[in-house]
């Protein structure tokens, strides 16, 4: 008889710690399947289907034989239009190409390729805080150092280039930027992101740019990126994907844009863990860059809806004065502060507890973004499940205030 096998991690992912923001889900999924009345602000998902334009072209292209291994860094006229989109912002000598453009299997994967070829032991990897969980989880992956920053709470937590230089050392090799903020709908202005830039560029960092919201931004227009402001590009790892602006999570299609040398070692890692992103949905992503009247408008549509569920969702809590909370200018998470009379430290985690248990709501604790006394919320969800969601959240509020 062979002996047992006691399973312990590997050093690779001893400290690994489950996806906070998937967690919250899942749990939701399964008190559901329980028969619980649970509204799932958890996870953010839009709530829309992909646009029909882009199911259509997916169908088209399974029919005309898209199923087999394309390229690792993905198919041409993809990357090609990709590359044209971004040369719609970056106006420098150097446009674009798609030589500089790898496809992945969504933007996690574009992250975690950014992160595990640029950074390793030794390097420490600026991270604005609050941050979606997975930069912090991806960054010591790679065995790099998290040197976490935080924000100013005024400024809906956003951090400035002075604050990153105050606690960069000779050792910084790197910034992970994101804007529209996860978890707080903070967007950064032109002005604020140049200076980051400039900044990071005069010390040699990477900037790895996470823009997956750029599109939901309620100022009227795309939220600025980092080829909109930058100086220049030799240092900068542009990061978005479909899922969010188009309703295509479950798709799985994201992508980088570097400098070439980043992306062939990235594309080599690639190579060696999932090759290429699903070719079917590479062809949906492709309609969605490419059929632009049709994207846009069923872009704007959805950010309508967004703002609307925003707007709805503030004059509820707004009606509780002691309840604070970012108003948001894009993404579509709602940031807010746990009664003060929770245990400090945890409060956020004892708030969701309190709100899935007694309330049915489920929300992400802040310690998932490292600022353990808030909430988020998202509110890509049917308005009226929103608008329940919220007076409940004040109720709770008060009954622990
Ligand atoms: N990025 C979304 C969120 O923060 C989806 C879940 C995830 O990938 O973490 O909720």
């Amino acid at each position: 008889m062979s002996p047992e096998l006691r399973f312990q991690p590997s050093a690779n992912i001893a400290q690994l710690k489950e996806s906070a923001t998937i967690a919250v889900s899942t749990k939701a999924k399964a008190l559901r399947a329980e028969g619980r009345q649970i509204i799932d602000l958890g996870a953010g998902e839009p709530d829309f289907d992909t646009p029909e334009f882009i199911r259509r072209a997916a169908q088209r292209a399974i029919d005309a034989g898209a199923t087999r291994y394309t390229l690792t860094e993905g198919i041409l006229p993809l990357r090609e239009a990709i590359a044209a989109e971004a040369n719609r912002h970056w106006t420098g000598a150097d446009p674009v190409k798609a030589a500089e453009v790898v496809v992945s299997t969504g933007s996690k994967q574009s992250l975690f390729n950014a992160c595990f070829s640029l950074f390793g032991p030794g390097d420490e990897v600026l991270v604005p805080v609050p941050s979606w969980t997975s930069y912090f989880e991806m960054v010591e992956l790679a065995r790099a150092t998290v040197v976490p920053v935080l924000g100013d709470p005024a400024r809906g937590f956003k951090v400035t280039a002075a604050s990153l230089a105050q606690v960069a050392t000779p050792r910084t090799r790197g910034l992970m930027l994101n804007s529209p903020v996860n978890p707080t709908g903070s967007v950064y202005d032109a002005a604020e992101l140049r200076a980051i830039l400039d900044l990071a560029s005069q010390r040699g960092w990477w900037v790895l740019s996470d823009e997956i919201y750029q599109r939901i931004a309620y100022g009227g227009a795309p939220a600025p990126g980092a080829l909109d402001v930058a100086a220049s590009r030799h240092n900068l790892i542009v990061i978005n994907g479909v899922a969010k602006a188009y309703a295509m999570t479950g798709w799985r299609i994201g992508w980088t844009i570097s400098p070439a040398p980043v992306a062939k070692a990235m594309n080599a890692l690639q190579s060696h863990t999932t090759s290429n992103a699903a070719a079917v949905s590479q062809h949906a992503a492709l309609a969605a860059l490419t059929q632009v009247a049709e994207a846009d408008a069923a872009i704007a549509a959805m950010v309508a809806q967004f703002r609307a569920r925003r707007d709805a969702a503030l004059a509820i809590l707004g009606e509780e004065p002691r309840l604070k909370v970012l108003a948001p200018d894009g993404a579509f998470y709602l940031y807010m502060r746990a009664p003060l009379g929770l245990a400090g430290g945890e409060a956020g985690t004892a708030f969701a507890s309190y709100l899935l248990e007694n309330h049915n709501v489920a929300a992400v604790p802040g310690s998932a973004f490292l600022t353990p006394d808030w909430i988020r919320t998202s509110y890509a969800a049917e308005q009226s499940q929103v608008e329940d969601a919220m007076r409940r959240i004040v109720a709770a509020f008060r009954e622990l205030s």
